[in-house]
């Protein structure tokens, strides 16, 4: 065992769980904004999964359900302490204020401990049937396992098809992403730790996670409707977030203004010699005709290509600052690394 766990060294704090043999503990991420009215039931239901993944010898009796309170202004917080005192395995993280559901989901991630966290709304839309699925294929090896919704009954015509047709619209901008896959996934410590060296303030979790690499796996549910309450995520938030996944993941809005701006121009230069031919071969030639409106489109066209150019350096910075990781070893192998592991 000994053997086995250093060859599947990577970064000595990173080093892979070893999740042969003692039951990893698992700590269940929920973001709540002004979720007063699900909490109680939402708090039986993840307990009794806990309790039962503990008794089937799954996951370890520290496992807890974090809930962090993304600055709720109902009775929110105030039912995450009554119940946290209440119960061992309940834990809660206040935000300062409303950050949205992205920015308290990675709240959730970097603070709460465990070996392993996996991220659930408080609604409890996602299928947790599906939890001793991803904690056996964490314990069979993977560090990502992802929940990916199989039909969208519950959902409107409407919100089925601008969500499915936005994942397309993505791939096809060459973002990775999972096909409806949300937020609904399992980490491992070690991927939680490559999470941390994301600095990025404009945060898509699910796009980055294809970026993390590690070994992934997704288990299929169906989504249900939320039990109590209503959405936290009004249209507007829902387009911001799409917007967000465009732009922190794609500069392909801008390869687009360089594309249209060359295009424009070369078909003003082919309209400027249609008008000399014209002027030339012809009795057909409109005065004053070519020298006003070529010169429009032409202009028009460098004057997107020039944005283009100039949104291209863009990118560039904004990729910079952003300052990703370049990579994430996941194994390290031979001697040396194994001497520096002991004397670290
Ligand atoms: N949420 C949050 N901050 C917000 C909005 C939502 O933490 O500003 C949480 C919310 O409490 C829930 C999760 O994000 O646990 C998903 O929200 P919701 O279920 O309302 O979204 P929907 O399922 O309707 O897309
Ligand atoms: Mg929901």
């Amino acid at each position: 065992m000994e053997l086995h766990d250093q060859r599947n060294l990577d970064l000595p704090q990173k080093a892979r769980l070893n999740t042969s043999g003692t039951p990893p503990t698992i700590g269940l991420v929920v973001p709540c904004y002004n979720e007063e009215e699900v909490l109680a039931e939402t708090s039986r239901r993840l307990l009794e999964l806990l309790a039962q993944m503990h008794g089937e010898g799954l996951v370890a009796a520290d496992s807890s359900v974090f809930y962090i309170d993304d600055g709720s202004r109902d009775r929110t917080w105030a039912l995450i302490e009554e119940l946290s005192t209440k119960n061992p395995n309940i834990c809660g993280i206040k935000l300062s204020c409303n950050r949205g559901h992205q920015n308290a989901l990675m709240a959730g991630l970097l603070v709460a401990p465990g070996d392993a966290l996996i991220s659930v709304d408080a609604d409890l839309q996602d299928d947790l049937d599906v939890i001793p699925a991803m904690v056996k294929a964490l314990r069979g090896g993977d560090d990502i396992i992802y929940g990916v919704r199989r039909k969208r009954t519950a959902d409107t015509f409407f919100k089925r098809f601008t969500a499915e047709g936005y994942y397309k619209l993505l791939a096809a901008m060459g973002v990775q992403i999972i096909f409806n896959h949300a937020d609904y996934r399992l980490m491992s410590r070690r991927t939680l730790e490559a999470l941390r060296e994301y600095k990025e303030v404009n945060l898509f979790l699910r796009g980055l996670m294809p970026l993390l690499g590690y070994r992934t796996s997704t288990v299929e549910y169906d989504r249900a409707e939320r039990f109590a309450g209503e959405s936290k995520y009004p249209l507007g938030k829902m387009l911001a977030l799409a917007w967000q996944g465009v732009t922190s993941f794609s500069t392909y809005p801008l390869r687009l203004i360089t594309g249209i701006g060359t295009v424009i121009s070369l078909v003003s230069l082919a309209l400027a010699s249609w008008a000399m031919i014209t002027r030339l071969f012809t009795n057909e030639a409109l005065p004053g005709w070519a020298s006003t409106v070529i010169p429009m489109y032409f202009l028009g066209g460098v004057q997107l290509l020039s944005l283009g150019v100039i949104g291209e350096y863009v990118a560039k910075i904004y990729n910079e600052t952003k300052g990703r990781p370049r990579f994430h070893i996941d194994v390290l192998e031979g001697e040396a690394f194994r001497r520096n592991r002991h004397s670290s």
